[in-house]
């Protein structure tokens, strides 16, 4: 089963137990990767499904075999709050994130942030998404969801452990923050309401007032290290700390 092509599917692609294929899809399973009729691959549905599906006689068409239950997820849900970046920093962020387990991605316009995106943008993240989840084997397509600000995106924020990254002053490590919390001692499956949400600043850094705002609403202020790392560093060096002690579990 490991072998097997993984392909994202919509919901809209669904018709009982078929799957319609995208041109694109059809492209790349005939032309690519040289699949024919009764070759299979596994189809990732959204958020938790993921079937075994089979090229029908009809190019257009998949027949769904059986689900298959695989385990590559993090036990505990990851959510990354970045700060958009400036330039297409943004587009290796996502893919990044995505192949170290990230769970759903909320970009933050920040006071200092300097990039506005356009819709054309956020669908590209969400195609980048899809891909890395294939790529990396991945149980789910990660959401992107639309850019909020930072104040609508830490007060509005629902997860149990919340963190900030800081690039100065003297905030305790954040591995030291996962581990006190007990974080990797959490039994499986682990309700939404003990996720985790980690924020990371643009650029040019938060702003006073927003440390101020985050920690008002419970965020913890966090260290990557005593090195400072670049916007586009920063989310990756803090879920993959998330993620060593989550998988180590
Ligand atoms: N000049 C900015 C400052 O002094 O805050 C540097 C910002 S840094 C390029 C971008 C973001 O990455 C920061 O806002 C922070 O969220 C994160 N970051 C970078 N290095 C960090 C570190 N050593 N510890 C915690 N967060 C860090």
């Amino acid at each position: 089963m490991a072998q097997l092509q993984r392909l994202a599917i919509a919901p809209s692609q669904l018709q009982d137990r078929q799957i319609l294929l995208t041109a694109q899809q059809q492209h790349y399973l005939y032309r690519v990767l040289r699949l024919r009729e009764g070759d299979r691959f596994l189809a990732m549905y959204g958020r938790g499904h993921c079937w075994l599906a089979e090229l029908a006689a009809v190019d257009a068409v998949a027949v769904i075999q059986e689900e298959v239950f695989i385990k590559s997820e993090l036990d505990v849900e990851v959510t990354l709050m970045p700060a958009l970046p400036k330039g297409n920093g943004f587009d290796d962020v996502v893919r990044q994130a995505v192949e170290l387990g990230v769970y759903c991605i909320i970009p933050l316009v920040s006071d200092r942030t300097l990039l506005k995106p356009s819709s054309q943008k956020i669908e590209r993240w969400r195609r980048i998404a899809a891909e890395a989840a294939e790529q990396s084997e991945r149980e789910i397509v990660p959401a992107i969801l639309e850019p909020v600000s930072f104040a609508v995106g830490v007060e509005n924020c629902d997860r149990k452990y919340r963190y900030i990254c800081v690039a100065r002053g003297n905030s305790r490590h954040l591995l030291d923050c996962l581990l006190d919390n007990k974080i990797e001692k959490e039994e499986f499956p682990i309700p939404n309401s003990q996720s985790i949400v980690i924020a990371t600043g643009p650029e040019g850094g938060w702003t006073d007032g927003e440390v101020k705002s985050a920690i008002e609403f419970g965020f913890q202020p966090v260290s990557l290290g005593s090195r400072i790392l670049r916007a586009v560093t920063a989310p990756i060096v803090a879920l993959s700390i998330i993620a060593g002690v989550l998988d180590r579990r």
